[in-house]
């Protein structure tokens, strides 16, 4: 694919035609924003061509004959009921096929100019392997002390320029703590200040601009915002539960027996497996880790 350098020539160049990127780009367009969209895949995303209409249909045939057999003998006669599965991918067809062409005419007919090809950002700061490895090293920094700006960490936020730091601070997978919250938090005031945190998310400014409000217990905030981050997570996502195994054992260690007790007892409610462990811990502190 021949190389297209938008820098100049748009206001906001969108990345993929799905639900996402189409709602940005026609609002944008609507604000006489000069806009393109690009994808690598055939034009409308994944959910009008290979997720949820395609998936409606596929799910509710399979539905309608396993329902059938079930109830054959009880009531109902289903002999004839069975798949056809050339007959349904043609069905299939008849509401994906025209989804690329009439997609890339809405584009069109809004003024929104379209590009068919992989985007990545010239400067490497987004959506490069290399990049997005820079971007843990920056959460995490592996090979030096994790919650300082030192050594790689340093390196790469001087590297890439970054003055502000917008993060949640959990790897929801692993229940892993990002340790740069922590890093942040502990640098000379001078250097980075905390503005915001909410149950979502903290930002950190280099120089915030005078006369933003800036907390001064910065530490203390990173360490309210882990359990309650996590707890709100949990809310929202409860098979998202390994966070607050993290924070028990964390505040075990701090000897802050409440607050481990809290957590730990948020973890065993939600494990999907049994953790004697865990349960041993938390029974030593008086609790029960029974659902
Ligand atoms: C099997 C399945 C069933 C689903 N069912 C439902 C459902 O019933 N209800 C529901 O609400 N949601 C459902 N979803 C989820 C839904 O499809 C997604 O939430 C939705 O499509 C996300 O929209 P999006 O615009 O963010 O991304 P997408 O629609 O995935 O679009 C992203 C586009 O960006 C392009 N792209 C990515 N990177 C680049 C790049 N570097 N350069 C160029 N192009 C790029 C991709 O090719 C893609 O076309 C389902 C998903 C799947 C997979």
């Amino acid at each position: 694919m021949e190389s297209i350098d938008t820098r100049d020539t748009h206001d906001v160049v969108v990345i993929g035609t799905g639900s996402a990127a189409s709602s940005v780009a026609t609002r944008c367009r609507a604000a006489d924003w000069r806009v393109a969209v690009v994808d690598a895949r055939p034009f409308g995303g994944t959910c009008a061509l290979r997720g949820c209409d395609k998936k409606k249909v596929l799910v509710g045939a399979a539905e309608l004959v396993d329902g059938g057999r079930r109830m054959t003998g009880k009531g109902v006669r289903s002999a004839e009921v069975r798949i056809d599965w050339a007959e349904l991918m043609r069905f299939k067809r008849t509401f994906t096929d025209p989804v690329s062409e009439n997609s890339e005419r809405r584009f069109a007919r809004a003024g929104i100019e379209t590009f068919h090809g992989r985007a990545r950002f010239v400067d490497g700061r987004a959506i490069s392997e290399a990049a997005y490895k820079d971007g843990q090293q920056i959460l995490n920094n592996w090979g030096a002390p994790a919650d300082q700006i030192v050594g790689p960490r340093a390196d790469l936020l001087n590297r890439y320029g970054i003055q502000a730091v917008v993060m949640n601070t959990f790897e929801y997978n692993t229940g892993g703590i990002y340790a740069l919250a922590m890093a942040l938090a502990k640098a000379p005031s001078s250097d980075w200040q905390l503005v915001y945190d909410d149950e979502q998310a903290m930002v950190f400014l280099r120089h915030p601009p005078a006369g933003t409000p800036v907390f001064s217990d910065r530490v203390q905030r990173v360490l309210d915002h882990l359990d309650t981050e996590c707890t709100a997570n949990i809310q929202h996502s409860p098979l998202a539960y390994l966070c607050a195994r993290t924070m028990g054992d964390y505040w075990m260690r701090a000897r802050d027996m409440p607050r481990a007790r809290r957590m730990l007892q948020l973890y065993l409610e939600h494990a999907l497996y049994k953790d004697p462990v865990a349960e041993e811990a938390l029974r030593q502190m008086g609790g029960s880790g029974q659902r």
